[in-house]
């Protein structure tokens, strides 16, 4: 039986259209627009594609944005000065330091230099601790979408076995965090992981952070489960493809995401979602 969709693409629109209504009625109320700083160093094409659609975003939904290109030749010291101007600027309720940046700058530092509290992203050490302690200010955009994808299939998430491949810092290490705040049964694999098709045929959720096309295939997927595809792989054909081999796949699984079309527009949904809650704790304050 073919597996029913995860329309990433629709449940961002819906969660989009919500963000505008609130921003609006937060303008109506507090006279407070929400502003998102976006800060783009050198000349990375995919990098600066991302930026143009958040920004996009942000305008649609009556999101302020103050984009920021700089050159590849920018001092980290140069860098830092511009987020300590954003850090105190009252209009800016949310920091975006769009990764890579150049070889000759630490992203450490930078994005320990953002303010947790504009700190969107989640990347912040502050904040990484407060999900690490189930108390968190702001989530990472991607794994937050990936949640809200899981949420949106209305099946209980408690009691679950979920297993996550892959545990980098910014996508499987906190999906892994916000499964087992939930109550799941969290395994979390990697590139030293023996075995990694029979753990994952243990699995009720199946989510992939890889960056391999096609890696996860139908053998190894239970009947039934729940796969979230976050991998993006461009392949030599120019096609878009996912780190799960989706056409085998859907065969096998209960609920899947489609790439393109499914995590990635739900991670552009939940840093607006961000903003918007950023500027409104600026003013409850
Ligand atoms: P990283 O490269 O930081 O991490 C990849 C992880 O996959 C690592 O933990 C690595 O293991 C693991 N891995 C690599 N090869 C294997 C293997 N053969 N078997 C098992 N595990 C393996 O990637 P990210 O987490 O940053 O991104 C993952 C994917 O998600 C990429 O395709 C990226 O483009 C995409 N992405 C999509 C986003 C979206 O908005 N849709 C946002 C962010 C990322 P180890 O730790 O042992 O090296």
């Amino acid at each position: 039986m073919a597996a029913h969709l995860i329309d990433g693409k629709a449940l961002a629109l819906s969660i989009r259209e919500q963000i505008g209504k609130d921003v609006a009625q937060l303008a109506e109320q507090a006279n407070v627009t929400p502003g998102l700083a976006a800060i783009l160093v050198g000349e990375d094409p995919a990098s600066a594609i991302y930026v143009k659609n958040k920004k996009a975003a942000c305008g649609k939904a009556g999101i302020y944005a103050d984009e920021n290109k700089l050159p590849a030749s920018t001092s980290q010291s140069e860098l830092l000065a511009l987020i300590d101007k954003m850090n105190a600027d009252p209009k800016i309720h949310g920091i975006l330091v769009q990764l890579p940046l150049p070889k000759h700058i630490d992203s450490k530092v930078i994005l320990e230099a953002v303010s947790p509290e504009k700190d969107v992203d989640g990347f912040h050490p502050y904040n990484v601790g407060r999900l690490v302690a189930a108390d968190p200010v702001f989530v990472a955009c991607t794994p937050k979408g990936v949640m809200k994808m899981i949420e949106s299939i209305g099946q209980p998430i408690e009691g679950k076995r979920a297993v996550i491949i892959g545990r980098s810092n910014i996508v499987g290490k906190p999906v892994a965090l916000l499964l087992m705040h939930a109550n799941a049964t969290v395994t979390v694999c990697h590139s030293r992981t023996k075995d990694l098709p029979t753990v994952c045929r243990e699995a009720d959720i199946v989510v992939a952070a890889i960056g391999r096309a096609n890696f996860v295939t139908r053998d190894m997927i239970k009947e039934g489960a729940i796969v979230i595809d976050v991998g993006i792989n461009r392949l030599e054909d120019g096609r878009l493809v996912g780190d799960v081999d989706f056409e085998g796949a859907k065969e096998q699984a209960g609920w899947i995401t489609p790439v393109p079309g499914g995590v990635g527009p739900m991670t552009i949904a939940m840093l607006l979602q961000n903003t918007l809650e950023s500027a409104k704790r600026f003013a409850n304050k």
